[in-house]
C-alpha cells in the first residue's frame, strides 16, 4: 500500500506566473544592483489602512484584552453587525436579506471563489473568460473537472470565453452548453467592465439554460462609469442565478488584514442527480460551517468601519489616489500610440504589446530598458498573449517616473 496523491494537482502548470515574474526581476536586480526598479506588476495595494479602520481595529483588540468583553469563536458566517452594514450599504435595494442569511463573511474572495466549486457536481461544464483570474481555473483543475492542458494553453473540458480587442473585451455567450460561468467585473486582468445590458445577456442565458453565474466583484469600488452595474443583482432575475463575491482587499487595503464576503441568494437553486431542486444557500452554509471558523472579531470590526461616514470618506481618498495613477498610465501609454484598456473603472491597465510582440518579450524590454515590472498577459490565459498588465497601486511619483521612462523607449 502507498499513499496516492490527487493526480489532478499534477495537471496544474508548475510555474506560477508571479513566481516567474519575481525570478526575472531578482535576476535583473542581481546583475544591476543600482537599478531603481518600479514595480507595477502584482495587484497588491500599497496605502495603509485608513484611520477610521485602524481605530475600530484597535478598539476591538482592546475588547479582546478585557475579560468582560472578550469573545471566543464567532458565527462561522460572520457577525450580524458586519452583515448588516454590508447589506445596508451595498445591497439593500436588491433584496439581500440578513434574516435568511444570504451574506457569508470570510477571510478572502480568493478562498471563496476557489472553494465555491466544491458544492457543485464534478460533471458540471465550466466556462471562464480568457484571460482570467487563474484561481477559477486552477481550483476546477484540482477538483478534477478538466483534462490536461493542451498546447494551446487551454485545459481540456473547460470552456474559454475569449476577451480581446476583436470583441471589444465583451465575452460572447458560450457556443456549447455550460452550467457554471465565472465572470469578474471590473475585470482582473483586463480592467474592462460590462454595461448593465451586456451583463443582462449573461443573466438571461443563465436563466434560460439553468446555469449559475459566479460573479466576482472584488474591484467594485473602482467603478467610475454610469452604466456599469455595481452588483450583478442590479440585473433583474440575477438573484435566481448568481452568487456574488466581494472583498475588502482592494476596497479598503485589506490584502494583509483579510476580510471578504459572498452573497448567496435564497432563490438560487441547482439540481440533484434525480432532477430535484436543491437550494444552494444551505449548501454553502454547510460548507462554511464545516470547514471555516469565521473571521477574527477585530478584523470584522475594522471592516465595519469602512462603512462609517469617516471611513467612507477616507477610503474614497485612497481609491481616488490609485485612480489618478491609473489615469496617468492610461493617458501616457495612449499618447505613445499603444492600445490601452482598463484604468477607468479599475486599477488595472491592459496594454497591447507593440508590433504584436510576445507578452514576455515586452515584459523583458520594460524590465531591462525602463526598469519597470509589469505582468505578462499570457500568464492569465491564451487570449492574454500579446498584452501586459500594469497596476495603479504604486505611488504617483513612481508611476509618473515609470511612464517617463517608458516614453523614452523605442519599440
Ligand atoms: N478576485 C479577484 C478577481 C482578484 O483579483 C483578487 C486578488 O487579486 C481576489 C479575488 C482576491 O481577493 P482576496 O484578497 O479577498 O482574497
Amino acid at each position: 500500500m502507498v499513499v496516492k496523491i490527487n493526480e489532478n494537482y499534477l495537471k496544474l502548470k508548475s510555474s506560477y506566473l508571479f513566481v516567474e515574474v519575481a525570478r526575472r526581476e531578482a535576476e535583473f536586480v542581481e546583475a544591476n544592483p543600482d537599478a531603481d526598479v518600479i514595480k507595477m506588476g502584482i495587484g497588491d495595494v500599497t496605502k495603509p489602512l485608513v484611520p477610521a479602520v485602524v481605530e475600530a481595529f484597535q478598539n476591538a483588540v482592546e475588547e479582546m484584552a478585557d475579560a468582560d468583553t472578550f469573545r471566543g469563536y464567532g458565527p462561522e458566517q460572520g457577525y450580524d453587525f458586519l452583515a448588516e452594514a454590508i447589506i445596508k450599504n451595498d445591497f439593500e435595494p436588491y433584496g439581500v436579506s440578513l434574516d435568511v442569511g444570504e451574506v457569508f463573511i470570510s477571510d478572502g474572495a480568493k478562498c471563496d471563489t476557489g472553494n465555491i466549486q466544491e458544492i457543485f457536481g464534478l460533471d458540471n461544464k465550466i466556462a471562464v473568460t480568457d484571460p482570467v483570474y487563474t484561481v477559477y481555473v486552477d481550483t476546477n483543475v484540482m477538483a478534477g473537472r478538466t483534462g490536461e492542458m493542451g498546447d494551446d494553453g487551454m485545459y481540456e473540458g473547460l470552456t474559454y470565453l475569449k476577451c480581446n480587442s476583436e470583441n471589444d473585451f465583451v465575452p460572447e455567450l458560450p457556443s456549447e452548453p455550460v452550467d457554471i460561468i465565472y465572470l469578474c467585473y471590473p475585470n482582473n486582468p483586463t480592467g474592462t467592465t460590462l454595461t448593465k445590458d451586456q451583463l443582462k445577456v449573461f443573466v438571461d442565458y443563465a436563466k434560460e439554460n439553468k446555469a449559475i453565474i459566479l460573479f466576482d466583484a472584488a474591484y467594485e469600488v473602482f467603478i467610475n462609469e454610469e452604466n456599469v452595474p455595481h452588483t450583478i443583482y442590479e440585473i433583474e432575475g440575477a438573484r435566481e442565478v448568481a452568487i456574488e463575491f466581494r472583498s475588502f482587499s482592494k476596497t479598503a487595503g485589506f490584502t494583509g488584514t483579510r476580510c471578504a464576503y459572498t452573497v448567496v441568494p435564497k432563490e438560487l437553486i441547482a439540481w440533484d442527480s434525480q432532477g430535484n431542486e436543491v437550494e444552494v444557500n444551505p449548501l454553502w452554509n454547510r460548507r462554511q460551517t464545516t470547514k471555516f471558523n469565521g473571521v477574527s472579531y477585530p478584523v470584522q470590526r475594522a471592516a465595519e468601519a469602512t462603512y462609517s461616514e469617516e471611513g467612507k470618506a477616507q477610503i474614497k481618498e485612497v481609491v481616488d489616489y490609485y485612480m489618478e495613477n491609473a489615469k496617468v498610465i492610461r493617458e501616457s501609454l495612449t499618447d505613445l500610440g499603444l492600445e490601452v484598456r482598463g484604468g477607468i473603472s479599475s486599477p488595472y491597465i491592459w496594454v497591447k504589446t507593440p508590433n504584436g510582440m510576445d507578452s514576455w518579450d515586452f515584459f523583458d524590454i520594460l524590465l531591462k530598458e525602463a526598469n519597470v515590472v509589469g505582468t505578462p498577459g499570457s500568464g492569465f490565459g491564451p487570449s492574454g498573449q500579446g498584452y501586459l498588465r500594469l497596476t495603479a497601486f504604486n505611488t504617483l511619483e513612481n508611476t509618473k517616473e515609470a511612464m517617463d521612462r517608458i516614453s523614452k523607449l523605442e519599440f
